[in-house]
């Protein structure tokens, strides 16, 4: 495979793997079905269209958009004509948006019709055009009066195809700049590590403004000639629907959580599909478990990031282990280091995931130092994850190193606090969180959802006998639910700031 991908788009690279019959079902959306016919067509006229519009290869285009499937098509006409894509979180607003569009200065933005004229006024140079929640609007005006014709770019596997702006919770977020060759080298290792083939149907309700919805799934179905059953939203009740029609899902925690409490939701409910796979943010080991006493389904959790694609994976056949997020991918070296010096540390020491492989981005768009001070002298990425190994060669997260708490000196994980809460009765979930505090520079906090009744007192008590009394939560708050991001993140910097002054 790995020749093939040497050069050309990623486009290129999956087309060579699309079905021999054309009409076999790509996306399956709730008003219309599109083959592998209409996706070779619709891509090739709208790069046409693009083309006409002036846009050149390495413009970039910047498309805030509801998820559709014309919206879809419109990343791979970008694709195909060498063009940049970059897209944009639906929830930023226009101030959000106008930073975006100041640092990476695109020649086309594509926005929801309602939002063409605040966007109009901050868009520089740039032109804007309008996609609407069903595909809809002068940009898919242009698309329709396009030539058909077949267009393919020249293109380099090294070009840059995407630029994904990082969720940055601290500071100003930056641009991941990700080539053809990022891409398609990752779609093709998941395609084989996860065994996709054409008779898979994927159950998709992701956003597709984010890596997992819109590269780890859309890529991996469209290299393995599948279909996906493709959902403006995750909807509990169409979800329901839809399961029986799929073989696989992708999802974030909380889909599984949220199945989970539904009163229709059992067994034979899943009964029939092959693959249920979950990342972007950190998957109980408490809902993996139950999720397997339900169903009997033991869920595949992987691990990736904006920067990396997808870095590692429980395996398909051998152990899938509730809390890990499995062994590094064939091709790509993962290993933990020592965050100061780099020294890369041994089994079971914690330290900060490092990355290297074809699957790494090529840095931060306009941003020479800040890439170069995430890079080790040997290639490797400092991902700002920290985790450690175990003897299996399993990789366990602990959290993000922004997240360490330091309360009296000594280091805390909060995922282990967080493991440890989430397996009493009376509590549903936790995030862990340290604070300000006069004497321990930070206070261990824990802030949780019940599901039963909350003794502070009790909770401190039964933590106490396991873990040492540094990592006990001096607090236990409780919330009627977390607050979280658009891919079911825990926004720890949104607690943090809400609980700023408890203890000071
Ligand atoms: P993003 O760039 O928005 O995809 O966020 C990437 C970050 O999400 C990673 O650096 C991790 O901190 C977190 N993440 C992704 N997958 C997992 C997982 N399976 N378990 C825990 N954290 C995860």
């Amino acid at each position: 495979m790995t020749a093939t991908l040497a050069s050309g788009s990623l486009f290129q690279a999956l087309s060579r793997r699309f079905p021999g019959d054309t009409a076999q079902p790509f996306l399956i959306t709730p008003t219309r079905t599109w083959s592998y016919g209409d996706l070779i067509t619709a891509s090739a006229k709208t790069a046409h269209a693009l083309k006409s519009l002036g846009i050149r290869p390495g413009d970039r285009v910047a498309v805030q958009v509801e998820k559709s499937a014309q919206a879809l098509m419109l990343f791979f006409g970008v694709n195909r004509l060498g063009a940049v894509y970059l897209p944009l979180n639906t929830a930023y607003t226009t101030a959000e948006v106008s930073y975006f569009l100041g640092d990476a200065e695109p020649a086309l933005v594509v926005v929801d019709p309602a939002r063409a004229e605040a966007i109009a006024a901050v868009a520089g140079q740039a032109r804007v055009l309008t996609l609407d929640a069903q595909g809809q609007g002068s940009l898919w005006d242009a698309v329709a009066a396009a030539d058909d014709a077949p267009f393919d770019m020249p293109c380099n596997g090294d070009d840059l195809a995407a630029i994904l702006y990082t969720s940055g919770t601290t500071g100003r977020s930056k641009g991941a700049m990700l080539s053809h060759r990022n891409l398609a080298s990752n779609a093709a290792t998941l395609v084989d590590y996860w065994r996709f083939t054409s008779s898979d149907v994927l159950l998709h309700a992701l956003p597709i403004f984010h890596t997992h919805g819109l590269f780890v799934a859309t890529n991996i179905i469209a290299m393995a000639g599948a279909s996906m059953i493709f959902l403006p939203k995750f909807d509990i009740g169409e979800i329901m629907r839809a399961l029986p029609k799929a073989t696989t899902m992708m999802g974030v925690p909380t889909f599984y959580s949220r199945l989970l409490a539904h009163p229709d939701f059992s067994r034979a409910a899943v009964a029939h599909m092959r693959l249920l796979i979950s990342g972007s943010a950190p998957l109980s080991a408490e809902v993996h478990k139950e999720f397997t006493a339900r169903t009997g389904h033991k869920i595949l959790e992987r691990y990736g990031m904006t920067e990396t694609n997808m870095n590692t994976s429980n395996p398909y056949d051998g152990e899938r282990i509730p809390g890990s997020v499995g062994l590094p991918l064939p091709g790509i070296s993962v290993r933990v280091a020592d965050p100061q010096s780099g020294r890369v540390l041994g089994v079971g020491e914690i330290g900060v995931v490092e990355i290297k492989g074809p699957n790494v981005f090529m840095g931060y768009w306009r941003q020479p130092e800040k890439t170069a001070a995430e890079f080790r002298a040997d290639g490797h990425f400092i991902s700002g994850d920290l985790g450690y190994f175990d003897d299996k060669g399993y990789l366990y997260l602990v959290g993000r190193g922004k997240d360490l708490i330091i309360s009296g000196g000594f280091n805390v994980y909060p995922a282990e606090i967080e493991a440890a809460l989430d397996a009493l009765p009376e509590i549903r979930e936790s995030a862990v969180i340290g604070l300000p505090h006069q004497d321990f520079g930070e206070a261990v906090t824990a802030v949780v959802v019940a599901k039963g009744v909350i003794n502070e007192t009790k909770i401190q008590h039964t933590l106490g006998e396991t873990l040492a009394k540094f990592k006990v939560p001096k607090r236990v708050l409780v919330l009627d639910e977390l607050p979280r991001n658009a891919m079911g993140k825990i926004q720890k910097n949104v607690l943090r700031e809400r609980y700023k002054d408890l203890y000071v």
